[in-house]
């Protein structure tokens, strides 16, 4: 099997045709939707996909984004979407998608996408549905109305470029009435329709997902998360109590249960000194959590408290009274004994911007 094309044309240009809710608009909206499509198909075998516009602030002459995917060369097809969001008197709502006059075949993977999309805002919206799945002829001639979906089929008698096979103008709801606008101005909605479509396409058109790196999914044991530099047995004297980590496990110690993302997100202290490799961590860094977790001092590393962002340091000199706990003493002799480290690249970075700056300003 050879490649499948995907040409993408986020309608109009950044901030164009606001809706009736702010910051709505297709223009802007639609690029977010292109860029987010685009990142679905990526995960897919065999496909290029080819975007009409470089820049939000682009706006190409529609027949022009349409010609893209006529002129392409080597493919086995192309298929053509370009995205929009409708506006009419305030009251209308619903999903349109216009297909091509000359591709009687597409009918039915329109349909499907227009019914993916129903599906998807009715039960927030209420008001939306499918309009049709539809043709629109020129009145000057046998063309397809759009400008973007003619540009589309311009080369189709022409045997030198790839075929194109679907293509539609999706107009996925309406932006100027406030019922499906709130819909649309949600950020994360826009990245359910761009997975919606591009299940649908790829399922339609039995594209296959390119083949994950088995690491992460088979053997959820303690050795996968050893790092290529090797297991060190004694990596644990790194680390005392009160010591700022942070955490690049995938599981706990000797587990197999999940590291959560929120926890790799943030610092840690360490909560007591360790004797082994297994090292409790316990509060974050900003004191609003207490997790007591096992973790592998081979997942751990040390987070250099100096180049870490300073209201950390203030935090620890200003200690208001109340907060007088065990950890407080140990936290301070961490920042003193981490300040202390010279040979960490941080501190000699400081070393060295400091000697520069003496340089620049003459200071000896
Ligand atoms: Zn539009």
């Amino acid at each position: 099997m050879g490649k499948i094309a995907f040409v993408l044309d986020a309608g109009h240009m950044g901030g164009y045709n606001t809706g009736a809710m702010y910051p709505y608009s297709e223009g802007t909206y639609m690029w977010y939707l292109q860029e987010d499509f685009t990142k679905f198909l990526s995960e897919y075998e065999n496909v290029d996909v080819i975007q009409t516009k470089e820049k939000l602030e682009d706006r190409p002459e529609v027949f022009k984004r349409g010609q893209v995917a006529a002129k392409l060369i080597g493919y086995d097809y192309t298929v053509f979407l370009s995205f929009h969001t409708n506006a009419y008197n305030g009251r209308a709502h619903g999903t349109s998608i216009f297909r091509s006059l000359f591709l009687p075949d597409s009918k039915e993977l329109g349909k499907m996408i227009g019914e993916g999309i129903v599906n998807l805002l009715n039960p927030v919206t209420g008001v939306t549905y499918l309009r049709g799945v539809e043709t629109r002829k020129s009145s000057q001639g046998d063309y397809d109305y759009y400008g973007v979906i003619r540009g589309s089929m311009s080369e189709r008698n022409n045997p030198l470029y790839s075929p194109v096979k679907y293509s539609y103008m999706i107009e996925h709801a309406f932006h100027d009435n406030p019922d499906e606008c709130k819909f649309l101005v949600v950020r994360e909605n826009i990245t359910k329709i761009a997975e919606v479509e591009v299940s649908i396409i790829a399922g339609y058109l039995g594209l296959k997902k390119k083949i994950q790196t088995p690491v992460e999914e088979e053997k959820p044991t303690e050795s996968t998360d050893i790092p290529d530099v090797g297991y060190n047995e004694e990596r644990y004297k790194q680390f005392k109590a009160g010591d700022l980590v942070m955490v690049t496990a995938d599981t706990y110690f000797n587990s197999t249960k999940k590291v959560p993302q929120r926890v790799k997100d943030q610092l840690w202290y360490v909560y007591k000194t360790p004797t082994n490799n297994r090292v409790v961590i316990n509060e974050n860094q900003a004191h609003t959590e207490s997790i007591m977790s096992p973790v592998d001092a081979n997942d751990l590393e040390l987070v250099n408290v100096e180049s870490a962002e300073k209201p950390d340091a203030e935090l620890v000199e200003e200690q208001p009274v109340e907060n007088v706990s065990e950890t407080v003493p140990e936290i301070a002799d961490t920042v003193k004994e981490t300040q202390k480290k010279t040979e960490t690249p941080a501190a000699v970075d400081d070393c060295f911007i400091v000697k520069l700056l003496k340089s620049i300003f003459g200071v000896k």
